[in-house]
C-alpha cells in the first residue's frame, strides 16, 4: 500500500492521457528499491497497460556539487540502472536538469510521476514540470518516513515540538513498500535524441567539467548495495552500542549512512524498518530519534522556511543576540581560506576539517564543535554562517542536504533555546575544546587525522 498522504496531484489534468509509457522523473530517490514513487508509477502503468520509463537529468553545473559528489552519485545510478533493467524498466539518462529532461519526454507520456525533493531548486523543478507537462503529474514522497506535511503543517520550533507528532503517525507509515511486477517491459523502447550511457560511471564523470573542488573519496563506493553493506554492518556490530558510542568521534559507532541517504540510494524507511527488526530496545529508539525525528526536523525546516539556507532563516532571538555581540573581541579571527586549509590554532578543529577534506565525512559530534568555532572565530556571524555552509557543502559527501542546512543553522541557534550569555555567542549555546576532551580521546583522534 502507498499511503495517500504520500501522493500529491500537481496539476489540473485529472486522469492519465494517451501515451506510450508512464514516466518517472527520478531525482531525489535514486534507487530501485523501497521507492514509493517508482512503485506508484508501476501500478499506474500496469492499470493502463503501459510500460514505465525512468528518466534522470544529468546536470553538469548542479549548484555546489563537485567531482566528489558526482562520482558517488554516478556509481549509485549505474547500479540503479542495472536493478531497474532486471525489473524490465528502462533507465534513460540525458544531459540537462530533471525538469528539461522530463518535459521533453512528457509529450509521449500518459502520466508523469516525480519523487519529492525538499530544497528550493528541487521544488522549482517540480513546479516547472507541473506547470508545463501536457499530462497528469503526480508527486510521490518517498524519502521521509512520515511525510513532511503529514507530520506537521508548519515550521517546527525544535525537535520537542515535532517528536510527538511523528510518534503519533509512525506506525501508519513505518510499513514496507510492496514491490509490484511491471506487466510490460520498457527495455526495448526507443527514444530520439542523445542519451548519456551510465554503464561506466567514471567515463561519464571524466566527460564532465568542474572548476575546482575536491576529487572522489577513495574506498567509499556509492550505490544501494554499498549502502546495504554499511547498514548490515551497523546492525550487526554497532547498533546495540549506539546510545553510548554515537557521540565518540574517536570510535566508529555510527552508521555512516548519511551520503547514501542524501543521494536517495537507500530509503530512510528501509533503514528504520531494519533497525527496528534488529534491535527493539533503547539502542533502536536512540537511532530512530536521529534517523526519523532529527532528519525529518531538517526536512521540515527546508520545507517550511524559505530562508533555510540563509542567515535570515535563523530565529529572531538568535540573530538579535548575535548582533548584540558584534563588537565583542573574538579569541581569534580567521577568514575562509584559513579555515579551509585547516590552519587555525586549534588542533582539534584542524583535525576535524582535515578529516572532512580528505574523506568527505566528519563525525556528527565534531560537526557541532566545528560549526560553533567558525562562529566564534569569524569577523561577523553572517560571514561565519556562509563559511560553514560553503565548506560543509563543498567537502561533505552528504552536503547540500536539508540535514546540512539544519545542522549549520543549529550552530547559530536554530532548533535550540537561548542559553546563559557568553561573549561572541550571546545566548547561543557554546562548545569548548575542554568539553570535547572530557567526552573522548581527543589526542588519539588528532593524531589519526594528522596522518591523513
Ligand atoms: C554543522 C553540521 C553540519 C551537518 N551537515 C550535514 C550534512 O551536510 N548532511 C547530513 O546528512 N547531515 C549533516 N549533519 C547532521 C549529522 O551530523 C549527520 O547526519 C551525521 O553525522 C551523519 O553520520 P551517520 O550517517 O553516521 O549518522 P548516524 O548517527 O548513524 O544517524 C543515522 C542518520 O540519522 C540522521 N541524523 C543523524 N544525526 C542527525 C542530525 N543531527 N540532524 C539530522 N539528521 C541526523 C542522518 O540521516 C544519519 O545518516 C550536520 C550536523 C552539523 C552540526
Amino acid at each position: 500500500m502507498i499511503q495517500p498522504e504520500r501522493l500529491h496531484e500537481r496539476n489540473a489534468v485529472p486522469i492519465a492521457g494517451p501515451g506510450r509509457f508512464v514516466l518517472y522523473g527520478m531525482q531525489q530517490s535514486q534507487r530501485a528499491a523501497c521507492n514509493h514513487a517508482l512503485e506508484y508509477a508501476i501500478r499506474e502503468a500496469n492499470a493502463l497497460g503501459l510500460p514505465v520509463v525512468v528518466a534522470f537529468g544529468l546536470m553538469p553545473g548542479y549548484p555546489g556539487a563537485n567531482r566528489r559528489h558526482y562520482a558517488f552519485m554516478l556509481e549509485g545510478l549505474a547500479e540503479t540502472q542495472r536493478s531497474l533493467a532486471e525489473r524490465g524498466i528502462r533507465f534513460l539518462m540525458r544531459a540537462g536538469s530533471i525538469d528539461q529532461v522530463v518535459l521533453a519526454l512528457a509529450r509521449e507520456a500518459a502520466l508523469v510521476v516525480m519523487d519529492r525533493g525538499y530544497t528550493r531548486l528541487q521544488r522549482d523543478w517540480r513546479e516547472a514540470v507541473a506547470r508545463a507537462a501536457p499530462c497528469r503529474v503526480v508527486e510521490v514522497e518517498s524519502d521521509a518516513v512520515v511525510p513532511v506535511e503529514t507530520a506537521m503543517d508548519h515550521e517546527a520550533y525544535m525537535a520537542a515540538t515535532l517528536r510527538p507528532r511523528i510518534a503519533r503517525r509512525l506506525a501508519e507509515f513505518m510499513v514496507p513498500v510492496e514491490e509490484v511486477r511491471p506487466v510490460k517491459s520498457s527495455l526495448r523502447l526507443r527514444f530520439a535524441g542523445p542519451e548519456v550511457e551510465i554503464n561506466e560511471p567514471m567515463t561519464v564523470l571524466n566527460g564532465l567539467r568542474f572548476s575546482g573542488g575536491p576529487g572522489p573519496v577513495s574506498g567509499l563506493r556509492g550505490g544501494t548495495s554499498a549502502a546495504r553493506v554499511a547498514l548490515e554492518h551497523f546492525l550487526r556490530f554497532k547498533l546495540h552500542h549506539y546510545a553510548d558510542q554515537r557521540d565518540d568521534p574517536a570510535g566508529d559507532g555510527t552508521s555512516g549512512l548519511s551520503p547514501y541517504l542524501h543521494f536517495g540510494q537507500i530509503s530512510a524507511l528501509e533503514v528504520a524498518l531494519a533497525a527496528r527488526e534488529a534491535w527493539s530496545g533503547k539502542a533502536a529508539d536512540v537511532f530512530l530519534e536521529q534517523l526519523v525525528v532529527r532528519r525529518e526536523l531538517a526536512l521540515n525546516f527546508a520545507w517550511y522556511n524559505p530562508d533555510y539556507d540563509r542567515y535570515s532563516g535563523l530565529p529572531a532571538w538568535a540573530r538579535k543576540t548575535l548582533a548584540a555581540e558584534a563588537g565583542a573581541p573574538r579569541p581569534a579571527m580567521y577568514d575562509r581560506s584559513v579555515f579551509e586549509s585547516a590552519r587555525t590554532a586549534d588542533p582539534a578543529w584542524n583535525a576535524a576539517q582535515k578529516e572532512m577534506v580528505a574523506t568527505g565525512r566528519m563525525h556528527g559530534y565534531l560537526r557541532m564543535y566545528w560549526g560553533k568555532k567558525i562562529l566564534e572565530w569569524s569577523a561577523t556571524p553572517e560571514e561565519a554562517f556562509e563559511t560553514a555552509l560553503v565548506l560543509n557543502n563543498t567537502y561533505e559527501l552528504d552536503g547540500r542536504d536539508p540535514n546540512g542546512y539544519a545542522g549549520v543553522a543549529w550552530c547559530f541557534g536554530k532548533h535550540d533555546r537561548p542559553w546563559p550569555r557568553h561573549p561572541v555567542f550571546g545566548n547561543v549555546r557554546t562548545m569548548t575544546a575542554g568539553g570535547l576532551a572530557r567526552k573522548f580521546d581527543l589526542g588519539a583522534y588528532v593524531k589519526r587525522m594528522e596522518a591523513l
